[in-house]
């Protein structure tokens, strides 16, 4: 008689705290359905996150998380293996050769391990591959050792069909340089309209753009494609790749503080703000974060320096130490920090979802990664946008210009301080901002509702796994 299956899933994200953080939540979901999950870190990944959980800070790490998960009746195992490189290696986003890496070393290491782990005689041989879209390789993967491929996109259906239809943009002459382009986009399916400055930046970089269209190259194969985002804010877009696709709209995949485990896969060490936090009214703080990749130029932190000043709002400055792209100590100017201690607090890490879910938190001042707006909206937090590269700008375009759920910093390349500081201003002033505040309000309860019994990313998540659990078996 055949041997029952287990459905079992390894789930590889993308190895950037953007991805893993929503890969982690995706695996604690899918354990709670009765999967039983392998999630896999690069090692380098791995000894970041337990440099930052050493033994004195306060929450625990991933093996904890997961170890955790297991008492509580889940079954999730934990393994790291090499992304091919020495620890020692720059992996920052811009490091080409890193990128490179990620092609061709790390598939090699997954695919050995792929090897092991579908072998007949294991307890419980794995049976589908959940892999982050942007691994270019999942699909050569999962087809050489007959296992399920799911892809998992952890950003908006806009972004997916912007990447989609490179092809097309490139043909219209829209693959180049935004900078300082207003002409709108209209020939995209699934996306009415959208103005060319909004288009995802990266196109101009060739080892990306390469990278990017190999990864929609191999997303087209996929067995089924799950995506963090919610189908009636995104309605046209998602029917649309419906169209040719198995996809599944299941966000807002939110983090940390929302699920019942307190979970912390942070890759810096979290700098406690919650005392800072207590003693400030209630709305009155602005969280200022660009998340963990993104460079920004020394000019512009100058300026938001200078605007946070001449604001007179209280604030939290999420000030990363390779924020400049190289260790520089002294960012801010002389004094600075002396100036604003009563209202300032600057840190190079923290829990961004225990803060923005504090009470005196009322503003975001954002890069717009996908997952600092997932976790914004659903703390109902307006946003202040200030886009930098890749999907931020098509971001920026759901929060801005479709939801209105925040305002754009930035109309040109440069800022300025007094910019920042009006609209600053605007932001945390309770009747400037009250159409924003309302609007955030509701969408924050449609993602809230989407994740009920009846909500649709609820129904979808269970129609997912239903397929899934049908193709394993
Ligand atoms: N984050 C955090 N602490 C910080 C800054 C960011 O925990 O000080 C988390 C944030 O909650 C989010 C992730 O890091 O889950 C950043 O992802 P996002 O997509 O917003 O931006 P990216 O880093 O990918 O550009």
């Amino acid at each position: 008689m055949a041997k029952k299956l287990h459905p079992h899933a390894l789930v590889i994200p993308c190895p950037y705290q953007g991805h893993i953080n929503p890969a982690i939540h995706l695996s604690l979901k899918l354990a709670s359905k009765g999967f039983i999950i392998t999630f896999i870190n690069t090692q380098f990944i791995h000894s970041q996150i337990t440099k930052a959980h050493s033994p004195s800070s306060s929450e625990p790490g991933l093996e904890n998380i997961f170890s955790k998960a297991c008492e509580s009746g889940l079954d999730i195992r934990y393994l790291t293996i090499s992304d091919g490189f020495p620890l020692e290696f720059d992996r920052n986003m811009n490091s080409l050769p890193f990128l490179e890496g990620l092609i061709n070393g790390f598939s090699n290491h997954v695919d050995k391990l792929v090897g092991e782990l579908v072998k007949e005689d294991c307890i419980d041989p794995i049976n589908c591959l959940i892999a982050d879209t942007f691994l270019v390789w999942p699909s050569i993967i999962a087809k050489k050792y007959e296992i399920v491929h799911v892809s998992f996109f952890t950003e908006p259906a806009l972004v997916f069909a912007l990447y989609y239809h490179f092809d097309l943009l490139e043909e219209n002459g829209h693959s180049g340089s935004h900078e300082n382009r207003q002409d709108i986009v209209d020939y995209i399916p699934g996306v009415k309209s959208i103005k060319s400055s909004d288009l995802p930046s990266l196109f101009q970089n060739s080892v990306v753009h390469q990278l990017i269209n190999k990864a929609f190259q191999d997303v087209r194969k996929a067995d089924i494609i799950i995506a963090n985002t919610v189908q009636e804010l995104e309605l046209e877009t998602i029917t649309s790749i419906q169209e040719n696709h198995k996809f599944y709209a299941i966000g807002p995949i939110v983090s940390a503080n929302f699920t019942k485990l307190t979970i912390s896969s942070s890759l810096w060490f979290e700098h406690d703000c919650t005392q800072w936090l207590d003693a400030k009214p209630s709305g009155s703080v602005l969280y200022v974060s660009f998340g963990s990749v993104a460079l920004v130029n020394k000019e512009d932190i100058l300026e938001l320096a200078h605007g946070l000043m001449l604001s007179e709002v209280n604030f939290i400055w999420v000030l990363r130490f390779n924020v400049l792209g190289q260790d520089e100590n002294d960012i801010l100017p002389v004094g600075y920090k002396e100036k604003v201690k009563d209202r300032g607090l600057i840190v190079p890490w923290c829990n961004q979802t225990r803060v923005i879910s504090h009470s005196a938190v009322g503003g975001f001042l954002s890069h717009c990664g996908w997952n600092s707006v997932v976790e914004s909206i659903w703390c109902g937090v307006p946003l202040i946008c200030s886009p930098l590269v890749t999907d931020q700008l098509a971001n920026r375009k759901l929060v801005v210009y479709d939801w209105k759920v925040g305002i754009n910093l930035r109309d040109k390349e440069s800022i300025t301080r007094e910019e920042v500081s009006d609209k600053i201003k605007y932001l945390m002033n309770e009747e400037t901002s009250s159409n924003l505040r309302k609007n955030v309000a509701q969408v924050k309860e449609t993602f809230h509702d989407t994740l009920a019994t009846n909500g649709s990313s609820n129904v979808n998540f269970n129609k997912f796994v239903e397929e899934l659990k049908m193709k394993i078996s």
